[in-house]
């Protein structure tokens, strides 16, 4: 039973937030979803440990497609970052800022990328790309993030500086087009990249909380070096280029990590 610890204290941590939520907020709703993601990502986990190979697909499939299509559309709730903002500037703490508070502020400082790796709905979709390990080099384009961060705050507070009306119409629009655009963009990169990842490497303004937030994370793979033999798998298989045989914090791109456990899987002598 020792090997299931893992799935049941991420549970344990969903549940606790749904509970508190529930109580706080005296809103069932944030028990019914916190505990369908717990329990999603808990499946996940318990998939994997009993070696079924799509295990994190699994996860990422019930969750990614929950929050896209019965949050996003049926419920019209803008969980993008322009929703963050949003939410943010009208002082209300529902919808997308808790989802941000969890998923990607705070959340990260325990279970860094997981979100990346597990929940994401348009990753969800970018990794039934063809590229699951990078075919080219990785490009220096990340400072494309900062730029695509800053101009969805901008368009958020245009629209409250302007006093546009109808915000909620408008922020719906947002998440549909924003959408749309975010795989469009997305699967081109794929392609010219040949990497399913490239939206993320280079583009997602998300990963400008993501990224110093899971600098920090509890969660992590390390690599237990006695056991290592060098033989290069665990990087050739990264979809995200981390240099994991290094237990460092400053490891080579140890920001990006997804915890998706391809290395761990590929490795032939479990060092990881
Ligand atoms: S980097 Fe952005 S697009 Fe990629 S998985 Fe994370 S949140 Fe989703
Ligand atoms: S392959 Fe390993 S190092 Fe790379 S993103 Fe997945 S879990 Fe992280
Ligand atoms: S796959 Fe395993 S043995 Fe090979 S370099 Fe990576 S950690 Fe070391």
């Amino acid at each position: 039973m020792k090997k299931y610890i893992l799935p049941a204290a991420l549970l344990l941590v969903f549940e606790t937030v749904a509970i508190t939520l529930w109580l706080t907020k005296n809103n069932l709703f944030y028990l019914l979803n916190f505990s369908y993601i717990g329990i999603s990502i808990a499946l996940g986990v318990t998939l994997y440990i009993r070696k079924y190979p799509h295990a994190r697909r699994v996860t990422q499939l019930l969750v990614g497609c929950y929050m896209l299509v019965y949050l996003g559309l049926i419920c019209r709730e803008n969980m993008q970052i322009e929703g963050f903002w949003y939410y943010l500037f009208t002082g209300v703490f529902e919808a997308a800022t808790i989802h941000y508070a969890v998923a990607k502020v705070f959340g990260p400082l325990l279970f860094g990328r997981g979100w990346c790796g597990y929940a994401c709905w348009t990753a969800m979709v970018l990794d039934f790309l063809p590229y699951k390990q990078p075919k080219q080099p990785r490009k220096r384009w990340g400072w494309i993030r900062y730029i695509t961060f800053v101009l969805s705050l901008v368009f958020v507070s245009a629209l409250f500086l302007a006093h546009v009306g109808n915000l909620e119409r408008i922020m719906f629009w947002a998440f549909l087009i924003g959408n749309g655009l975010y795989y469009a963009v997305g699967i081109a990169l794929a392609f010219i990249c040949q990497d399913n990842r490239a939206f993320c490497k280079y583009i997602c303004p998300v990963t400008v909380f993501l990224k110093p937030m899971s600098y920090f994370s509890l969660l992590r793979i390390t690599c237990d070096s006695s056991k290592c033999v060098s033989c290069g798998k665990c990087k050739r298989v990264c979809p995200m280029d981390v240099d994991i045989t290094d237990n460092s914090r400053s490891r080579a791109n140890g920001t990006e990590c997804i915890l998706c456990l391809e290395c761990v899987r590929a490795c032939p002598k479990k060092a990881l």
